[in-house]
């Protein structure tokens, strides 16, 4: 998320006026929320700077919006532009969130189209303010992004690879910009019980979290860790664990699932199937990876063996082609099996069962 520093305090010098208690505070404008005709100031603290934001807005817009504000302005109108502080001459209502949200969340208010790239700051305010179908739009924006479908989520991951590889092409190695950021969500779908997004927002954060140190040229991942919670981060570690425990089982038991019934290869009595002695040739060498990164996504490489099980790389004339069909079903087992193992391998299921996503 953008800082309230490179938002309004780089490119403009502060106005100072006096508080109400005769103090200057330095006050910075947001010109893209300064309406001429705005009759109401919404400020903001900065308090790195012991600072204001402040932005010049329709008490109009807003309470057709947000009922919060609607029963503010609606309420005992003549107290609140008495009591309240004033500033160009008009009443201020403080808000005790961050300016960049405050400015997000606004700016999705009056210019629509922006969405979704700031959606955390407009979901969390949209929520604090009830403003229902901003908050509808936001939620549909994070199931879009973490979605409780392996399908969906394939077909995410095929587009996002598309997207890294165009970032690549332009020398861009921090492909943080084609993925939502997982850290955040992870907070905010605790905070505002968005429950059914977070298996797969747990995962696609452990997928982040195993890139430890990144190569300069080479496409690496951040993350937002530090918004975590002990319990967050416990839930990431255990998951790591279990996950990785229930992959290893899989992949290794793979060669336990030959011959096929129907294989065509006749077995030399007193020696294993032809068709397992191939498969195991070709298995050890995938296995030599797992060791590596690949282990962060095993979901993401079991998606690419059961291709390659398919067609390129599988010895086919020493794997017959039943026996290669059962390879890849058996694949399709473990890879949906983790899938659906999520909520259980983060500690998701005792926590939240009744808001879980039936998958
Ligand atoms: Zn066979």
């Amino acid at each position: 998320m953008s800082s309230p520093t490179d938002l309004f305090l780089s490119a403009k010098r502060p106005r100072i006026h006096k508080s109400n208690s005769g103090d200057d505070i330095e006050t910075y404008e947001n010109s893209d929320l300064w309406f001429d005709d705005g009759n109401i100031i919404i400020r903001t603290v900065i308090s790195s700077e012991r600072a204001y934001t402040v932005c010049k807005v329709h008490k109009s817009i807003l309470a057709s919006h947000s009922n919060v504000f609607h029963d503010l302005f609606n309420g005992p109108q003549a107290a609140f532009d008495v009591a309240s502080d004033r500033y160009d001459g008009l009443p201020v209502i403080e808000l005790p969130d961050s300016p960049s949200e405050v400015n997000h969340f606004l700016k999705a208010l009056y210019f629509p189209e922006g969405f979704p790239y700031k959606y955390h700051g407009i979901l969390r305010l949209s929520m604090k303010y009830d403003v229902a179908p901003l908050r509808d739009q936001m939620l549909d924006v994070l199931r879009h992004a973490w979605p409780q479908y392996l399908f969906d989520w394939d077909y995410l991951q095929k587009r996002t690879e598309d997207l890294e590889k165009a970032y690549l092409r332009r020398e861009c190695f921090d492909l943080s910009f084609a993925h939502p950021e997982p850290g955040i969500t992870v907070r905010l779908a605790m905070d505002y019980n968005v429950l059914d997004i977070l298996p797969t927002v747990f995962y696609d954060l452990l997928r982040v979290h195993e890139v430890i140190a990144p190569n300069p040229h080479e496409g690496f991942r951040r993350a937002d860790l530090s918004v975590l919670t002990a319990d967050d981060l416990r839930r990431l570690t255990q998951g790591r664990g279990a996950l990785r425990g229930k992959f290893l089982d899989g992949i290794t038991n793979l060669l336990t699932v030959l011959p096929h019934d129907n294989c065509k290869r006749v077995p030399v009595p007193g020696k294993p199937s032809p068709c397992r002695a191939g498969l195991k040739k070709w298995w050890d060498v995938q296995l030599g990876a797992v060791t590596g990164p690949s282990v962060a996504d095993p979901i993401g490489w079991l998606r690419e063996k059961e291709k390659v099980g398919l067609c390129t790389d599988m010895p086919h004339d020493e794997v017959c082609g039943s026996c290669t069909r059962v390879v890849k079903k058996y694949l399709q087992n473990v890879r949906e099996d983790l899938w659906t193992s999520l909520p259980d391998f983060f500690g998701l299921v005792s926590t939240f069962s009744p808001d879980l996503p039936r998958y």
